[in-house]
């Protein structure tokens, strides 16, 4: 099929020469980043939430599919880890053979179309993924994804299936049936077998995947594919493709033959403002040259929607329009009506979703309100950007401590124990709920995953001073760079990820914002910048570079995510298979009541008639005690969200 550089030309062109019965519409619905959002309610709060989740996703997936005949539907990965429900599964009910993951079920339920794998389906190991699938109704692919890797592309050994053949009868606008064969493919970042090496090494490899699918497509066209559908686990980023770029969507869209772009993984919206100004991207249109593109949010806020206008001629298929869009459940009306029964184009699945999603939130609950221990100080993340954090203090504690027992005795008794840690919850495109929050008194597994989101496994490397000192240099690029005289200077670099600002405590350290960053946000070091990191001590002593450390870290980032100086398989010296958050578990159950000073092992230098604002959860109105050198003033609400606070520096 070739898409017209200019739509609405070619249509008026061609809808006078084609007749009506041979245009069929075709709807292309999208979910993506799920990350186990089924039941619309938040876990770490323990109260529901309405706008997200794939239950009433379901609901606007039935609505969509009464109001066109034709609908197919797709997820683009990201699927089966990220709240207490995956980990619940995963942990504590296990799947056994033959069981279906409740994620799948779901799916099974609502007729998915295909589906494609994401980074985070590896968490919990290659064995539960492939437990997970192995029910589903529909077809699984990956087109990077490999058991081993050939010479071409052509010649891999796929973990699935490369590409999926969907052969439909679809529905003309005079009510005729019209065959069409649909080609989908998957890729995600191959940056996977770095993140899940504990899981993965040996096991899978991956491709490029420019490079997959540019091999790839002209085989599912020559299979017989009309319509070309890339479901890319990855999102819009750089335009030029580089080697084994983890946001590539821009180049996988120029790849000939491929028709539409389902993307996700960076959990933003497509069509949206963000993507402004980007030369070959049409956020008017939502195409990326020329193709429709469609992002769909993350944890199932919102349904994607591509409606094709295709038509016939001869024995080829034409794309004559394209209308991308997102629905947010946030604006669905809260009770979806459904049409009478003898009104319906198509049956409601939304029901049996509904009661496959009940049976597992209620299991969950019960979980996570399980009492573990107490607590006598509030554990929060609202300031851990000022180092004011008993959330991340407790976790390198927990951590520390860990790693402690499990080399003493060891070659490696002796050199001296750093703990880093990031802030699991730190606002950002999390939004302004995401924030630890947990008040004096007793604790529940729900503390622990309020306090520790991600699957992690506890990890240690040994760096040098010199390392130590790159790793907290990565680590306060996060800032933005604050000039002297200057009010109102926005405190953090939005460009960041929060998980990639590190706290590495037992060391002592200032931070002189008025310095560029010395590393740009993917891990690169910017040349000749001497950076922000000053009067760093370790035992009231200044760091010598060429001393030994063991930094207790988790597994993800000792395996390299984030390009931390020094991490890497060649500095790993512990990586335990516990999971951290049952760390933490049991440090909290032997220390109860627990009391954690969110004391900084690190300040901000003054900044000469300069002040910030930070960015924070509105319930951090009652610690602002925390912070109180910074003389705090709360300016209001942003309409995000989000507590402004601006602060003296
Ligand atoms: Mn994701
Ligand atoms: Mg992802």
């Amino acid at each position: 099929m070739k898409l017209q550089d200019d739509m609405k030309q070619h249509r008026l062109d061609f809808a006078s020469s084609v007749d009506i019965s041979t245009i069929v519409d075709l709807r292309i619905m999208e979910t993506t980043d799920l990350h186990v959002h089924l039941h619309p309610y938040d876990y770490y709060a323990d109260c529901p939430n309405p706008d997200l989740g794939l239950a009433r996703l379901a609901e606007l997936i039935d609505q969509a599919r009464q109001q066109i005949p034709n609908c197919l539907l797709f997820d683009n990965g990201d699927f089966l880890q990220g709240t207490p429900v995956g980990d619940y599964i995963a942990y504590d009910m296990g799947l056994k053979d033959g069981e279906t993951h409740p994620v799948t079920a779901a799916m099974n339920a609502l007729r998915y179309d295909a589906i494609t794998l994401g980074n985070h389906e590896f968490n919990y190991g290659l064995d539960f993924l492939m437990k997970s699938i192995a029910q589903a109704a529909f077809p699984v692919v990956s087109t990077n994804i490999l058991r081993s890797k050939g010479a071409t592309p052509l010649a891999d050994r796929h973990l699935v299936r490369p590409y999926h053949l969907i052969t439909r009868q679809l529905e003309d606008r005079s009510g005729r049936a019209q065959d069409i064969t649909i080609g989908v493919l998957g890729v995600a970042p191959p940056q996977i077998t770095i993140w899940e090496r504990q899981h993965l090494h040996g096991r899978i490899q991956t491709r490029d995947m420019v490079e997959a699918a540019r091999a790839w497509v002209p085989e599912i066209r020559a299979a017989g594919a009309d319509l070309v559908v890339m479901l890319a686990h990855s999102g819009i980023g750089p335009i030029r493709h580089t080697e084994n770029m983890e946001n590539a969507v821009i180049p996988l869209a120029a790849i000939d033959g491929v028709d539409l772009v389902l993307c996700g993984h960076t959990h933003q919206l497509f069509p949206s403002r963000v993507f402004d100004d980007i030369p070959g991207v049409d956020i008017e249109r939502g195409t990326i040259y020329g193709k429709p593109v469609v992002m769909s949010g993350f944890f199932g806020s919102h349904l994607g929607l591509i409606d094709l206008k295709l038509a016939r001629e001869g024995g080829a298929w034409h794309l004559l329009d394209a209308c991308v869009s997102t629905r947010a459940l946030r604006d669905a009306a809260h009770d979806f009506a459904p049409a009478a029964p003898e009104d319906r184009r198509a049956p409601l699945r939304s029901p049996m979703v509904r009661k496959i999603i009940a049976r597992a939130h209620e299991a969950v609950l019960e979980n996570i309100r399980t009492p573990i221990g107490r607590t006598a100080t509030p554990v929060n993340s609202f300031f851990a950007y000022l180092g004011r954090s008993a959330a991340t203090a407790l976790v390198a504690e927990a951590q520390r401590d860990f790693v402690a027992r499990h080399l003493a005795g060891s070659d490696l008794a002796g050199v001296p124990l750093l703990s880093s840690v990031s802030p699991s919850k730190a606002g950002g495109l999390g939004g302004p709920r995401n924030f630890t929050n947990i008040p004096v008194g007793p604790l529940t597994l729900r503390s622990l995953a309020d306090l520790y989101v991600y699957p992690n496994r506890v990890a240690a490397c040994r760096l040098t001073g010199a390392q130590v000192r790159l790793w907290l240099e990565r680590s306060v690029s996060a800032y933005h760079q604050i000039h002297p005289g200057i009010s109102e200077q926005h405190l953090m670099d939005p460009a960041f990820a929060g998980y990639n600002f590190e706290i590495i405590y037992g060391l002592d350290y200032e931070v002189d914002l008025t310095m560029p960053a010395r590393f740009a946000n993917d891990g690169r070091e910017i040349p000749g910048q001497q950076g922000r990191i000053r009067n760093l001590t370790w035992k009231g002593a200044a760091l010598d570079p060429d001393a030994e450390f063991i930094i207790c870290t988790n597994s993800f980032r000792a395996q390299g995510a984030g390009r931390f100086p020094g991490a890497g398989p060649e500095t790993l010296v512990l990586e335990h298979p516990a999971i951290t958050r049952d760390i933490l578990r049991d440090y909290v159950t032997a220390h109860a009541p627990l009391s954690v000073a969110a004391d900084a092992p690190f300040r901000l230098q003054p900044v000469n008639g300069a002040n910030t604002i930070l960015r924070t959860s509105i319930a951090a109105h009652d610690h602002l005690d925390l912070i109180e050198d910074f003389t705090p003033e709360v300016l209001g609400v942003d309409k995000r969200g989000f507590l402004r606070i601006m602060l003296t520096i």
